[in-house]
């Protein structure tokens, strides 16, 4: 069933990584299969197997041509340098080549105690499995770069967090696992041959038209490269409400993909200092802090590369000085990208960012709902919709707001029909609301009923379109249910 393995990261040199088998679990059982994502790998499924697949996803069976490996990697957990964090409960199998060329990590998460687990138990509640799996995929249907879930199996022994709970493990997909941390585990032993491999690495993988150019540039434009589809990542989280909640390096993709859903959530009445997880007392990775802090870790990463970049240091920290200040525009320009077309705006004006400002500003005074402002504005393009309104709490900000957007669209070179579906197709009707991912994994960790996580899974294939009888998956959570702390419990 299995695609022909490549080995890519096995064959860097030992310092890289730990070989790790998964340690095999007691009875597992898939409950989740990606038939898409694992067609798109070049899986064969024509003898598919459930049994057997569960074997292989929960790493009981290791497949042939895997060499499973735990990666090293350190990190800045909220402001605080890891030297050494690594793979504690992943164990990633291999790279695949997929349909369309590209190598592909697939790893298990939650596949036992690595030599990287502190302490730790090395494995995965069910809950965030199934969490990791609908906000992911959630996210790729949302057009936003992520890693991808292929499968879930729960494993038949208890995992301990504040409760027992079913344990599971995840396969996750990945363009790479190379992390900003990865970069920062070996410059911090100073070994700089090994932040070379990796540089060469992620060209090779991610950034190959870099390939080509004089080494004396090719590692600020590997910094360069980083920070544009970082800043281009989260402009496209701003753009849909979604905070991550653990933005520290260790979790900071050198591909561009968001990885790594443990707290996570997406803000419902709008507030930028909206937080959702529990351990993020200092609010460091609030909504809005979101591109500062990757411009942050974006400085981590070049700061790794500094002796790769100019043999005189000076000139070096000059150089990548310059690119990571320049991530402040890249991002406002990536963010005014994503808020013109959230407005049905096709055009560039001068006046558009304002526009943009006033409309978020009219949100929050009103506490209405992000996603549901922004889909209703296609039934307001030509006079105010009480389905609009009703979502505010206040209404003086969106009245006075809505003549003056009706104006601009009117320069636009459509008409007001063409514009109402373009909103539609940019603007999500639904989103992994919070209280519904709650209810689902609940219902799946407590009474073993996965009808609710695929119900939700269902509906969010499909983001876009608005499917009869579905209408409470549309809707903010109801006060009694409304979600305000995510434990990252995972
Ligand atoms: P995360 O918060 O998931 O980004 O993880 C940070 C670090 O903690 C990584 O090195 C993980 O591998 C490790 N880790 C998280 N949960 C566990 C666990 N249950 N067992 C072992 N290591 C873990
Ligand atoms: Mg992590």
């Amino acid at each position: 069933m299995f695609p022909e393995f490549t080995l890519r990261y096995a064959r860097l040199p030992d310092r890289f990584f730990l070989r790790f088998d998964p340690v095999p679990v007691k009875a597992p059982r898939l409950v989740a299969f990606n038939r898409a994502l694992a067609e798109q790998l070049g899986f064969d499924l024509t003898a598919f197997d459930e049994q057997q697949a569960a074997e292989w996803f929960a790493g009981n069976t290791v497949p042939e041509g895997a060499v499973p490996l735990a990666q090293a990697y350190a990190g800045h957990q909220f402001g605080h340098f890891n030297p050494r964090l690594g793979d504690g409960r992943a164990v990633l199998l291999g790279e695949v080549t997929d349909r369309e060329g590209h190598l592909r990590d697939i790893q298990l998460k939650g596949a036992g105690c690595t030599p990287f687990s502190r302490g730790a138990d090395g494995r995965a509640p069910l809950g965030p499995v199934l969490r990791e799996y609908l906000i992911s995929e959630a996210m790729h249907l949302l057009g936003v770069p992520t890693t991808r879930a292929l499968a879930a199996v729960t494993t038949g022994e208890r995992v301990f967090r504040r409760v027992p709970e079913p344990g599971a493990v995840l396969t996750r997909v990945a363009a790479s696992h190379l992390r900003v941390g990865t970069f920062q585990y070996f410059a911090a032993r100073e070994d700089l041959e090994a932040v070379r491999t990796l540089a060469d690495l992620a060209i090779e993988r991610h950034y190959p038209e870099l390939a080509s150019r004089e080494e004396s540039e090719r590692y600020l434009a590997l910094v360069e490269a980083v920070q544009a589809r970082q800043a281009a990542l989260v402009a496209k989280w701003m753009g849909l409400g979604f905070i991550h909640g653990v933005m520290n390096t260790d979790n900071c993709s050198i591909a561009g993909e968001t990885i790594d859903y443990g707290p996570c959530a997406f803000m419902e009445a709008y507030d930028p200092d909206t937080l959702f997880s529990s351990i993020d007392e200092g609010g460091r990775y609030a909504y809005r802090n979101q591109p500062w802090i990757a411009q942050w870790n974006l400085a981590r990463f070049a700061e790794t590369l500094l002796p790769l970049i100019d043999d005189d240091q000076e000139r070096a920290v000059d150089g990548a000085t310059t690119v990571i200040k320049a991530f402040e525009e890249q991002y406002e320009a990536e963010w005014l990208v994503v808020m013109r077309e959230k407005l049905g705006l096709v055009k560039q004006e001068e006046g558009d960012r304002a526009l943009v400002e006033a409309f978020l500003e009219a949100l929050q005074s009103g506490r209405a709902d992000f996603t549901l402002a922004f889909r209703r504005l296609s039934e307001a393009v030509e006079e105010d919709a009480p389905t609009l309104l009703e979502l505010f709490e206040t209404r003086e900000g969106i009245e006075a707001w809505l003549p003056r957007w009706r104006e601009r669209l009117a320069r636009e070179e459509v008409g007001p029909e063409a514009i109402a579906e373009r909103l539609r197709t940019v603007n999500p009707l639904y989103i992994p609301r919070n209280h519904k991912v709650e209810e689902a994994l609940t219902a799946a960790a407590e009474d073993n009923d996965f009808t609710p996580f695929e119900a939700l899974r269902e509906v969010l294939a499909d983001p876009f379109t608005e499917q009869p009888g579905r209408e409470a998956y549309a809707l903010p959570a109801p006060p009694t249910a409304a979600v305000f702390r995510t434990f990252c419990g995972t």
